[in-house]
């Protein structure tokens, strides 16, 4: 039975609109800030805004809303471009709000001219002061009767360098007992004698966000400009500023922001993760990052999946990183192949399997027959888990134990005769007998055995590094508790095994595959691996440990 979705919000507008001939096409944009690199809930945005032109036929703009001198970096720029290739979008046209640099300047001329801009001189904490609260209204500035004539030629002059920073600001002239604050006389222009990553040293006057957003939206004649809840005291000033320069009528519509927990997703707390080495950078598999969950081994379409998943409403709310773990692990395990790894080696001897002698057993690479199969050597000493024996087994324990047989995963039955411990007590090896006659797929024994267990051959395993990781931080939600969110950092987030065994085919294995360690997890090629050092990150977990653990 299929279920018709029901429509969200910005697509039941999006189909009024088409429908009552208000708009022929849509256009959307996704207008990063390139001071940071794109987070998990940039890919929400990303998903909507590429998502709703796929579906409606239109398309879609990626504008850099580059109008802040000192934070931005071409390397984010770069970055991001990456990140939403990679998820799978394409962009009609590259944008940069710096290229509108020139038109937002006469842009602000045509509100001047109509009376409808001015230069202040105040300093910002008097414009701070006479701005009022919420309950009371502002007070007008001395510099806001200004004539035009003055007007024009100050704000030239602002922009010929003839000020120092903060010296001046144009501040559109609009009400200032407005009972939004927003709309009490914003500033739209302020002076910042710095070098910009594309216009270099021509502008020292920059627009601020409200002076460059909704202009640049019209600029590209964007239809549907969706952003987060936090830009709805915005859209007045919007809609203000397009009415009065009499531009193309975008409209802007606001959507709620994605919340994750054990995670932060603002750029500035995430820069302070990197630029305080409490991760190894942007692409640090613990971060929230695209690029660090692309390097954990995160599937774009798992992400796009978990956007899916989880909608787009009105009502902030913050989201299980289970569920996105959810929709990882529901791709993963149609895909991966699946493999053998020892991550904590205690060796097995079979006492009655000849010397010197390797078998090549045949091994299905996963569930799915289009996963094809690979041949693994088998010998007679083996690596295995140390947590796979117990000398005194618990109750309901089918693995191995002095005594007990078990299944060794695509080739034998093994059972423990006896075991070694070296001086310290621990157990360092376990002698087992097998049984010819059981060989997987050909198993004539008639026994049954209720536990399987992995293994490599110890002559042929390769050894690799491997890299488990847990949540970044101890609690749900490290940006509501009290104190500096760094106090909540788990500081058992990494936990590095220098030396895995692993079977050798994955020698061969490349950057973009992904790995199911049986009975271990999901694994993937770490970018750090070279020829001589193979390094794996464990993308996730075979089960939801976490959700376990806290019932
Ligand atoms: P941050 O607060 O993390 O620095 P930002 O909003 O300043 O993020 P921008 O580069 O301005 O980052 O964001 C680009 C687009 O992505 C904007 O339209 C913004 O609304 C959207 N966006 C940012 N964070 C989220 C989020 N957590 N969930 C959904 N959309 C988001
Ligand atoms: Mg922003």
């Amino acid at each position: 039975m299929s279920e018709e979705k029901s429509l969200n919000f910005i697509e039941e507008i999006i189909e009024n609109d088409l429908n009552s001939g208000k708009y022929s096409s849509i256009i959307t944009r996704f207008p990063p800030e390139p001071n940071g690199y794109l987070h998990i809930g940039h890919s929400k945005s990303i998903c909507l805004n590429f998502g709703l032109a796929l579906k409606y036929g239109g398309s879609t703009n990626l504008r850099f809303d580059d109008t802040n001198p000192v934070t931005e970096d071409t390397e984010y720029v770069e970055s991001i471009k990456d990140d939403i290739k990679w998820l799978g979008f394409n962009w009609t046209n590259e944008y940069y709000a710096s290229d509108y640099f020139d038109q937002l300047y006469e842009y602000a001329v045509i509100l001047i001219n109509k009376g409808l801009a001015y230069v202040d001189d105040s300093s910002s904490e008097e414009i701070a002061q006479l701005k009022g609260t919420p309950t009371e209204p502002g007070k007008d500035s001395i510099y806001r009767s200004r004539s035009i004539e003055e007007n024009l030629q100050l704000f030239n002059e602002m922009k010929e360098g003839k000020f120092k920073d903060g010296e001046k600001v144009l501040r559109a002239k609009i009400d200032m007992a407005h009972t939004n604050m927003l709309m009490r006389d914003p500033i739209i222009y302020r002076i910042k004698h710095a070098h910009h990553h594309r216009t270099g040293d021509k502008w020292c006057i920059y627009p601020m966000y409200d002076f460059a957003h909704g202009q640049s939206d019209s600029i590209e004649k964007i239809t549907h400009s969706i952003c987060t809840l936090e830009f709805i005291p915005h859209r007045e000033l919007y809609d203000w500023l397009i009415e009065h320069l009499n531009i193309f009528p975008s409209h802007q519509y606001e959507f709620a922001r994605l919340n994750m927990t054990y995670t932060v997703m603002s750029k500035r707390k995430l820069l302070q993760l990197v630029t305080e080495g409490h991760v190894s950078g942007w692409d640090d598999p613990r971060m929230p990052t695209i690029s660090g969950f692309r390097r954990k081994g995160y599937t774009a379409l798992s992400i796009r999946n978990f956007c899916e998943k989880i909608g787009v409403a009105k009502r902030e709310n913050l989201i299980d990183l289970s569920l996105l773990e959810f929709c990882l692990r529901e791709d993963l395990n149609i895909t991966a192949k699946r493999v053998m790894a020892v991550l904590d080696p205690v060796k097995l001897i079979i006492t009655n399997y000849e010397e010197n002698k390797t078998e090549y057993l045949n091994s299905e690479n996963g569930p799915d027959e289009s996963l094809g199969s690979r041949s693994i050597p088998f010998s007679k000493e083996l690596w295995i888990e140390r947590e796979d024996f117990m000398e005194v087994p618990a109750k309901k324990w089918f693995r191995l134990a002095p005594g007990a047989i078990v299944r060794l995963k695509s080739a034998y039955i093994v059972k423990c005769e006896s075991f070694e411990k070296d001086a310290s007590g621990n157990v360092s090896c376990i002698h087992c007998s097998y049984i010819p006659e059981s060989k997987s797929g050909q198993d004539s024994s008639g026994i049954t055995v209720k536990g399987t267990i992995h293994w490599v051959s110890v002559a042929h395993a390769e050894t690799a590094e491997v890299r488990l990781y847990d949540r970044l931080f101890k609690v749900e939600n490290p940006s509501a508790e009290e104190g500096d969110f760094k106090e909540y950092i788990n500081p058992d987030s990494l936990h590095i095994i220098e030396k895995a065994y692993i079977e050798p085919s994955l020698k061969n294995a490349a950057m973009e595959e992904r790995f199911q360690f049986i009975r271990k997890g999901y694994f993937c090629l770490d970018k750090d691996s070279n020829e001589d050092k193979l390094i794996f990150n464990r993308t996730v977990t075979l089960k939801d440990t976490w959700t376990k653990m806290k019932d």
